[in-house]
């Protein structure tokens, strides 16, 4: 039988669990959980690192399963007390990891049955967890390393360190090489330490992370959209390769700014083949003196573009040539202009509103997974469109007639149904989600998710200020003014009214539920149940937030399996839906 790759997957839990290590202390001074003596306040100020583990995938972790029953008294008695002061639910954070060895040992079997091999382990491990089928997520030997909870107000503890011990003693693998230091000096000592040895631990890191030891000024000090103040990333020297700069292309992005990337002759760098790298900006070119020819190192670092760091001046042989920088947008030829006052000021940009590029990147975001991700109409269908003059602008998705699209070059009238039928869905996004997909210029996806909590509609957007945005706590001045630019210019207003008069509506937020533990779940049912009624399963889901459907979809995430499953079971393994027997589900319904 399948299971998904969910918390709502016991199997998994427990096959993991047998993984874990028995609970060690970790070496540190300050008081274990339960202790009646807490640490004392100067304790406290203390600066916490652990090791990022570079095998790894960042994923939130179940909450823990209650401990198998183990013959050693001791042991379990340390779990039982720990347990006792668990709250009922708990949401730890941690990193999913390869090891060195494990990662060998996954490409040799790898290569034994004839199959791709994993470039290094983060790749195989962010793979592993991709799985549909999580028995093959089950045969990796991967790790879980916990390092935070969601919520620690209801522990009985006041630091990080606390924390790490807690989450020990329940049974939880941590980071062994976490260290509390007093100052400045000694976390840079450490840093040091852990640059020096890293190759000695029995997985990759790519660096450590600084966080501030006591909680209470951990929630002092808050969040930022993205991450917290409380704890920053100190990476260690990247992986570096020397190969031929052979050309430099110039992109158009979504916004009109002029991006170069600089082609390159392949080669491997950490384990993955690189053949383009970013050039930032025309002025990082000037600034490291770039030529066409020239042999340059290259610099890679996690899983985002390599960018070129310096060419290698003693190995020119002088046939190397200057990199002509674009006065004109490459895609309309109209001339490119850089602005003072710019946050990259080297940034040259298309400012054509009508520029080809930039509204074909545009109307590609629009239509993609960060906009509203609507099905069969990727960047490569929207260039089809427009090339064929179909689509100009956003309401002319919704224009597009199902016969117009059936007599394009590669498609049906099956696919040009469905994706009529896709454009039809997405007549009523959520504020936040049509925002985002605007591409707004400096408006993301937080930023959006922001303004939606403060402002009930488009109107409302179109009626504000710079200073009713700037009111908004995570929005700062280059955004506010962007979205006056925005909202206040005509053609704008123009894209509204015809949205609106194409259909499109808003749907209202319902944020009612996204607390609950099934928020988002939907729930079907075979066969019949022993232990409750149907009725009774769906009204329990329900007041737990999930949702229960009526026929096989691609929105059902989970099949309820009882006694004698009728066709729905086959449909639903093809579908890679997960499937639960009525003991998993009574599991997650007395959660
Ligand atoms: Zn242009």
């Amino acid at each position: 039988m399948k299971t998904g790759f969910s918390p709502w997957a016991p199997r998994v839990v427990m096959a993991w669990w047998g993984k874990i290590s028995p609970p060690t202390w970790p070496r540190s001074p300050l008081s274990r959980p339960g202790s009646t003596a807490p640490a004392s306040a100067s304790d406290r100020r203390h600066w916490f690192r652990r090791p990022i583990a570079e095998g790894s995938s960042e994923a939130p972790a179940p909450a823990p399963a209650p401990a198998p029953a183990r013959s050693d008294k001791q042991s379990r008695g340390r779990r039982q007390s720990s347990f006792s002061l668990m709250p009922k639910r708990l949401d730890v954070r941690g990193e999913v990891c390869l090891s060195v060895s494990g990662f060998r040992e996954l490409n040799r079997r790898r290569a034994a049955a004839g199959l791709a091999l994993f470039a290094n382990p983060r790749n195989a491990a962010a793979g592993s967890l991709r799985q549909l089928d999580s028995t093959i997520t089950a045969a990796r030997p991967l790790q879980f390393f916990a390092y935070g909870v969601g919520d620690a107000s209801s522990l009985a503890i006041g630091t990080q360190t606390e924390l790490l011990a807690m989450l020990a003693a329940t049974g939880f693998q941590i980071i062994p090489h976490s260290r509390v230091c007093l100052d400045l000096a000694a976390v840079i000592a450490h840093f040091h330490f852990l640059a020096d040895s890293r190759h000695e631990l029995p997985f990759e890191i790519d660096g450590m992370v600084l966080k501030v030891n006591d909680l209470a000024q951990q929630k002092r000090l808050g969040a930022k959209a993205r991450s917290p103040r409380w704890a920053v990333a100190a990476k260690f020297a990247a992986a570096q390769a020397v190969t031929r700069l052979i050309g430099v292309d110039f992109q158009v992005g979504r916004t009109g700014a002029v991006t170069p990337v600089g082609r390159l002759e392949p080669v491997k760098v950490g384990g993955v083949t690189v053949s383009r790298a970013t050039l930032h900006n025309e002025d990082e070119i000037r600034r490291k003196d770039l030529r066409l020819g020239d042999m340059v190192l290259i610099q890679r670092a996690g899983e985002v573009i390599p960018e070129i760091i310096k060419p290698v001046v003693k190995k020119r042989q002088g046939n190397e040539t200057a990199i002509k920088l674009p006065t004109k947008c490459p895609a309309c030829a109209m001339p490119l202009v850089r602005k003072a006052g710019e946050v990259v000021r080297a940034v040259r940009r298309c400012e054509n509103p009508h520029c080809a590029a930039q509204r074909l990147q545009a109307l590609g975001h629009f239509c993609g997974k960060a906009g509203l991700d609507i099905k069969g109409l990727g960047q490569k269908v929207v260039e089809q469109l427009v090339q064929n003059a179909l689509v100009n602008d956003i309401p002319d998705i919704y224009r597009l007639q199902p016969q117009q699209l059936a007599a394009l070059a590669g498609w049906g009238e099956k696919s040009a149904k469905n994706v009529i039928a896709a454009i039809a869905a997405a007549k009523h996004p959520k504020l936040a989600r049509l925002l985002a997909a605007l591409g707004i210029r400096h408006v993301g996806e937080v930023h959006a998710q922001l303004l939606a909590q403060h402002f009930p509609s488009l109107t409302h957007l179109q009626q504000a200020g710079e200073e009713d945005f700037l009111k908004i706590d995570g929005l700062g001045p280059a955004v506010a003014s962007s979205l006056v630019t925005f909202f206040s210019s005509a053609a704008t207003s123009k894209m509204l009214i015809a949205l609106r008069d194409l259909g499109l509506r808003i749907s209202p937020d319902d944020d009612r539920g996204q607390d609950r533990p099934l928020h988002g779940q939907v729930f079907l049912f075979t066969g019949t149940l022993s232990h409750f009624s149907r009725d009774e399963a769906k009204a329990r889901i329900k007041e737990l937030g999930g949702q229960v459907a009526t026929t096989i979809s691609r929105k059902v995430t989970h099949l309820v399996c009882g006694q004698k499953p009728g066709a729905k079971l086959a449909k639903a393994q093809e579908m890679a839906i997960i499937i639960l027997e009525e003991a998993d589900l009574r599991t997650i319904l007395a959660s």
